[in-house]
């Protein structure tokens, strides 16, 4: 082939194939973009998408049911009997609190989203948020402490909780002391003459 004929032919190949590849490049320049600016722009997840929990203190009545039905056990709960003077108030959905919740620590690390806490939970104060994004070079930040309780106010309920235990078990050793007198009293006295006896006396007279 005449050496000047291929190089021409080679320079109109080159610029067709490019212009093959642009058409795709050109259709794509109209139509609606399938990806996102990540991580500025976020998309929006389902609604029952299941990621970081969130626990809203002030409707937990600390009844342990979430962390029973948790597979991994990564639910610490703690919690103090209320004094009958302390009004802890009421939940959203109307329940009285009565126990104060001194620790509430979700290991996050540990769990595996499966969401079984969240449905027993009676005041639905325990959720699924739609933040997946926690991650932490140290894997104790992944502890999640929920309680609100400051160290002053857990050992004001640990003390008030201490001395109704004590009054509970003052009580019950009188009431079991005074239940063994009157059984040792019983005891002692002497029998009553029953009236089967009295009726053969009168004959015999
Ligand atoms: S989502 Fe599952 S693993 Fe995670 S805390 Fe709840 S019950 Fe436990
Ligand atoms: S089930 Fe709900 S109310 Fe009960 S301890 Fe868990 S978060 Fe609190």
């Amino acid at each position: 082939m005449n050496p000047v004929a291929e190089y021409f032919g080679n320079i109109y190949r080159g610029i067709k194939t490019a212009m093959i590849g642009m058409q795709i490049t050109f259709k794509h320049l109209f139509t609606r973009a399938v990806t996102i600016q990540y991580p500025t722009v976020k998309m929006k997840l389902p609604e029952r998408a299941r990621n970081r929990l969130y626990v809203n203190m002030d409707d937990c009545i600390g009844c342990d049911q979430c962390a029973m039905a948790c597979p991994v056990d990564c639910i610490d709960i703690e919690t103090i009997k209320s004094a009958p003077e302390d009004n802890l108030g009421m939940t959203s959905t109307g329940q009285k609190k009565r126990l104060h919740v001194p620790v509430f620590d979700i290991d996050i690390a540990k769990c595996c989203y499966c969401g079984l806490c969240v449905y027993p939970c009676p005041t639905e104060c325990i959720k699924m948020t739609d933040v997946y994004e926690f991650s932490e070079f140290d894997r104790h930040n992944l502890i999640y402490s929920f309680s609100t309780m400051t160290p002053a106010e857990i050992e004001t309920a640990k003390v008030k909780a201490k001395k109704m235990e004590e009054e509970a078990a003052a009580k019950k050793a009188a009431a079991a002391a005074a239940a063994k007198a009157a059984a040792e009293a019983k005891a002692a006295a002497p029998p009553a003459p029953s009236p089967a006896a009295g009726e053969q006396q009168q004959k015999t007279e």
